[in-house]
């Protein structure tokens, strides 16, 4: 089976931004796709679009930090398409504050729910590739893992998501699991506007800012990271694991 066609995938946080790209590049290739977002509503959107355009998809609403709702939507998407063999952890919410500032609450909402989210359905999803001998889990870190000003709580997060990474390699290797991260740069969604915001500056601005900087001279796009995502899921990515990727118009390169 080449690719991800007939696969059954699973996209956290997929109900616009990164995941949502994420979601429909899969679906075009091919793939049955679960769109997991907070708002079931919200994700219903995506899937009307995936539908519209040909593909296969389903919208679930779980809070992926809390075990008993991601099983929930874990066993409706291997219910109505049978099994789950891609699993991306993309959820993702931001509580940026300088360290003297950050509060217990903004710690914890940013562990819960990329670090714990990530487990968790790693944990739930791995049931079905371990039993199938085939799977493919990629997370969504961040250059933010290098350290970043006002992001304590969560460049520990995107740090700890290639730690969690390289460990879901090791221990689902043998089972026909590879696990990878991908660690975008500056990508153009609503969680980038929300940092403009904080920051006194524009959407608009911050391209410009990164047009000028990165070697690629541009700013990201959602469909970027789609890009690397579906090599990671895909049947022919197999001897790559435990890897991660920086999609980041070349930001660390000096
Ligand atoms: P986004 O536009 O804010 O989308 C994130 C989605 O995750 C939202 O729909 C959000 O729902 C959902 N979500 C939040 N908490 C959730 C939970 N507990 N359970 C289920 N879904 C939840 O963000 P994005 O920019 O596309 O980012 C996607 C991922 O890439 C995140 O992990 C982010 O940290 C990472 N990333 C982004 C960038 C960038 O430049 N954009 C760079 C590096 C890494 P609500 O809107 O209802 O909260």
């Amino acid at each position: 089976m080449p690719g991800v066609q007939d696969r059954v995938a699973l996209v956290t946080g997929a109900a616009q931004g990164i995941g949502a790209a994420i979601a429909q590049r899969l679906a075009a290739d091919g793939a049955k796709v679960g769109v997991l977002d907070l708002q079931q509503e919200a994700a219903q959107a995506v899937v009307d679009e995936i539908t519209s355009a040909g593909g296969s998809a389903i919208a679930l609403g779980a809070d992926v930090s809390q075990r008993e709702q991601v099983q929930a939507a874990v066993d409706t998407l291997a219910g109505e398409f049978g099994g789950l063999q891609i699993l991306v952890n993309n959820a993702g919410v931001l509580r940026d504050n300088l360290l003297f500032k950050m509060g217990d609450d903004d710690w914890d909402t940013v562990m819960n729910v990329h670090l714990k989210g990530a487990f968790l359905c790693s944990n739930i999803a791995q049931k079905h590739m371990v039993d199938a001998k085939y799977g493919r889990i990629v997370s969504m870190s961040s250059t933010s893992a290098r350290g970043n000003r006002g992001q304590a709580n969560y460049s520990t997060a995107k740090a700890g998501l290639q730690g969690l990474t390289k460990t879901l390699a090791i221990e689902l290797g043998p089972f026909g699991v590879t696990a990878n991260a991908i660690a975008p740069g500056f990508i153009e969604t609503a969680m980038t506007k929300a940092t403009a915001e904080r920051v006194g500056t524009t959407i608009e601005q911050m391209r410009e800012g990164a047009a000028k900087a990165l070697p690629v001279r541009r700013g990201g796009l959602p469909e970027d990271i789609a890009n690397a995502a579906r090599f990671f899921a895909g049947e022919e990515a197999g001897y790559v694991t435990g890897q991660v990727l920086y999609v980041d118009g070349g930001s660390g390169l000096h």
